[in-house]
């Protein structure tokens, strides 16, 4: 059976669409002036620029030397932290600067592996860990602790406050601190005491040393 013949005009005629036309027009019109005004809410604030840089500390003791280092696949400007003599687990982790802590808990698993058992199963992601937000859209990580955190969401610390304990928690094949410093939503190459760490890569094995000095305010 065939269809209607075509005329080349248009088969819906103008008529049919109009009555509809308005009252659908003012409605996607407010749907679309909310659409624009929640984009500009969320992303209003990420494009302000970031703050001046915190002077960052290392996020261990005060007068230890710690290695500092980087591996092929890790990510670039991650940094993970071992002392360089010592007992390693359960050294303390310190808050690089003042801020508000974000998240202390559990990413990915914990796995099995501790001083008792240094080899036990291997967790996944970080494990223990903690973030603050040093303001100005800066903010550091640390993964991998022993424990539990010693910190709360929404708790204020100050630079060198002990945030956890050393650990092996989560995708970590011996106990070691990950550490990373993040401005806006990019990592950025990790500064300590004001200078560059030199770690901006994970193209090759990178091991540094540094004397932390996160030490007490004098006042
Ligand atoms: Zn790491």
């Amino acid at each position: 059976m065939l269809g209607p013949v075509t005329t080349g005009r248009p088969t819906r005629a103008r008529s049919h669409r109009h009555p509809r036309s308005r009252a659908i027009r003012v409605l996607l019109a407010l749907v679309a002036a909310a659409a624009v005004l929640g984009v500009a809410v969320v992303a209003v604030p990420m494009l302000r620029p970031a703050g001046p840089r915190p002077l960052f500390q290392m996020p261990v003791t005060c007068g230890e030397t710690w290695q500092l280092s980087t591996y092929p696949g890790h990510d670039d400007y991650d940094v993970d932290f071992f002392p360089t003599e010592g007992e390693t687990w359960g050294r303390p982790v310190l808050a690089s600067y003042a801020g508000t802590v974000t998240v202390a808990g559990i990413n990915g698993s914990l796995g099995g592996r501790n001083p008792e058992n240094p080899d036990g199963p291997r967790g996944r992601g970080g494990g223990y860990w903690v973030k603050i937000d040093h303001g100005g859209k800066w903010e550091t990580q640390y993964l991998h602790m022993l424990e539990p955190p010693l910190v709360t969401v929404g708790q204020k610390v100050a630079q060198g406050d002990q945030i956890g304990r050393l650990g092996s928690t989560g995708n970590s094949g011996a106990p070691h601190l990950h550490y990373e410093q993040r401005r806006g939503w990019e990592k950025v190459e990790t500064h300590f005491d004001g200078a560059p760490s030199g770690i901006t890569t994970d193209e090759r094995e990178q091991i540094l040393r540094r004397v932390s000095n996160n030490c007490p305010a004098v006042s």
